[in-house]
C-alpha cells in the first residue's frame, strides 16, 4: 500500500491528484478502519493515518477524511489550545489554504463572519483572492492574523513576501509562517541559477522549491521586521497525544508585528 501511494504521488500530476483526492482518499481510508489514531482537526478515528510523501513516503501521515498531514494536526492543536483565533473572528488572511484547515476556518467563521476570513492563492479557484505574495493587493495594516504555510520555499524573493505580510498586518497582529526546514543545516541554501524542475528536485528536494531553509530561518523573518517565536510544540504534547494525533516535530514559527512604539 505504501509503495502504491508513493507511485501515485510520483507519477500522477498534482492538479489531477488534488481533484481525485477528495473521494479517492476517503475510500482508501476504509482499509484503515480502527481507533488507534484520532485527527484533532476533523475528529476522524482510524487504525493508522495513511502513508504520504513525495520521494520518501512516511507512514501514519494523511487523514483520510480531511487530508490533514502531521504538521497540520500539530498546528491545529497549537491554534486551538494556545491562541484565541478559534474563539473570536479576527480578519484572517490564509494564503494557499490547506483544505483541512480551510474547512474548519469556514465552519468557525460561518456565514455571519465570512467576510473576515480571506483566502488567497496565485490561481487556485478555491481561494477568494488571487495575487502574488510578493505584491499583495491589500491595504496597509488591514489584517489581524496571517496563516502562510509552506509557501516561502517556492517564492523567488521570500524577504519581499515577508515584508508584504508585515505591511498588511496591523501593529500587534500575528501569524503563522511555516516552511520546510533542515534543522542540521545552519544557513539557508539557495541558488538562483538552478531553474529546471529536475535540477530543483535533485538539489532542493522538490521540483518547485527554490531553497532549503536552515536554522537561520527565524533570523530571516526578524530581518523583515517581525518578532518571532520559535516553538517546538510537539514537545508540549504527552506521549499518548503524539501517538494518537501522529504529529510532527516541525517547529512552529509564530510571528508578530510589534505594536508601534510611542515616545
Ligand atoms: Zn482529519
Amino acid at each position: 500500500m505504501k509503495s502504491f501511494i508513493k507511485w501515485i504521488l510520483n507519477h500522477i500530476p498534482r492538479p489531477l491528484l488534488q481533484r481525485v483526492a477528495s473521494w479517492a482518499v476517503p475510500m482508501l481510508g476504509i482499509l484503515y478502519a480502527g481507533r488507534g489514531r484520532k485527527c484533532p482537526i476533523c475528529g476522524k478515528q482510524v487504525r493508522e493515518f495513511l502513508p504520504y510523501g513525495y520521494g520518501v513516503s512516511r507512514r501514519d501521515a494523511l487523514c483520510p477524511r480531511c487530508l490533514a498531514l502531521e504538521r497540520h494536526r500539530l498546528l491545529w492543536l497549537y491554534l486551538e489550545r494556545e491562541t484565541d483565533l478559534l474563539k473570536s473572528y479576527p480578519t484572517l488572511l490564509h494564503i494557499a489554504p490547506e483544505v483541512a484547515l480551510k474547512r474548519q476556518f469556514e465552519r468557525h467563521y460561518g456565514k455571519e463572519h465570512a467576510d473576515n476570513y480571506l483566502t488567497a492563492d496565485l490561481e487556485s479557484p478555491l481561494a477568494k483572492l488571487h495575487f502574488d505574495i510578493q505584491d499583495i493587493p491589500l491595504e496597509d495594516e488591514s489584517v489581524d492574523v496571517v496563516v502562510c504555510n509552506h509557501i516561502l520555499e517556492h517564492i523567488e524573493d521570500d524577504r519581499k513576501a515577508l515584508r508584504e505580510l508585515y505591511r498588511i498586518l496591523r501593529p500587534g497582529g500575528w501569524g503563522v509562517v511555516l516552511v520546510p526546514q533542515e534543522y542540521d543545516r545552519e544557513t539557508t541554501f539557495e541558488d538562483d541559477t538552478i531553474t529546471s524542475p529536475d535540477e530543483r528536485a535533485k538539489v532542493f528536494g522538490q521540483y518547485d522549491h527554490r531553497r532549503i531553509y536552515g536554522r537561520d530561518y527565524a533570523e530571516r523573518v526578524r530581518e523583515c521586521g517581525f518578532e518571532v517565536e520559535e516553538i517546538e510544540y510537539e514537545k508540549r504534547l504527552s506521549e499518548e497525544e503524539k501517538k494518537q494525533y501522529s504529529t510532527a516535530g516541525e517547529r512552529l514559527y509564530i510571528v508578530q508585528r510589534p505594536l508601534a512604539v510611542s515616545y
